[in-house]
């Protein structure tokens, strides 16, 4: 199991962008987030743009599937993720970037 905090944002001051136009977007984002929220600031928020955490968690059962590939190199497993539906922390990190809940810059790490 593992589990992170992540940053949610201000929802006074919160903007929403088109993921395309934000500079530095290298990453792949999944066809279906076209418009993501990003921080700005205001007093609520004390001008950090965010407000609060959440925590973000992956469970991952060690079936003896996935105990023979556990050594193998990193990507290998991902097949048996998709095939048991495991949710990891790239899937929810992206979620709460779906919902505009967090922004871009917070996801980054997990992709
Ligand atoms: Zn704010």
């Amino acid at each position: 199991m593992a589990q992170r905090l992540v940053r949610i944002l201000c929802p006074h001051c919160k903007k929403e962008v088109e993921a395309s136009n934000l500079s530095g977007t290298d990453v792949s984002l999944p066809p279906d987030i076209t418009i993501v929220a990003q921080p700005v600031g205001c007093p609520q928020c004390f001008y950090t743009g965010y407000r609060g955490r959440r925590a973000i968690y992956e469970v991952v059962p060690v079936t003896s599937e996935i105990a023979q590939l556990i050594n193998e190199p990193e990507g290998t497993m991902d097949t048996l993720f998709k095939k048991y539906q495991i949710m990891l922390l790239k899937d929810a990190a992206l979620n709460l970037l779906r919902k505009k809940e967090t922004g871009l810059d917070e996801v980054f790490t997990y992709l």
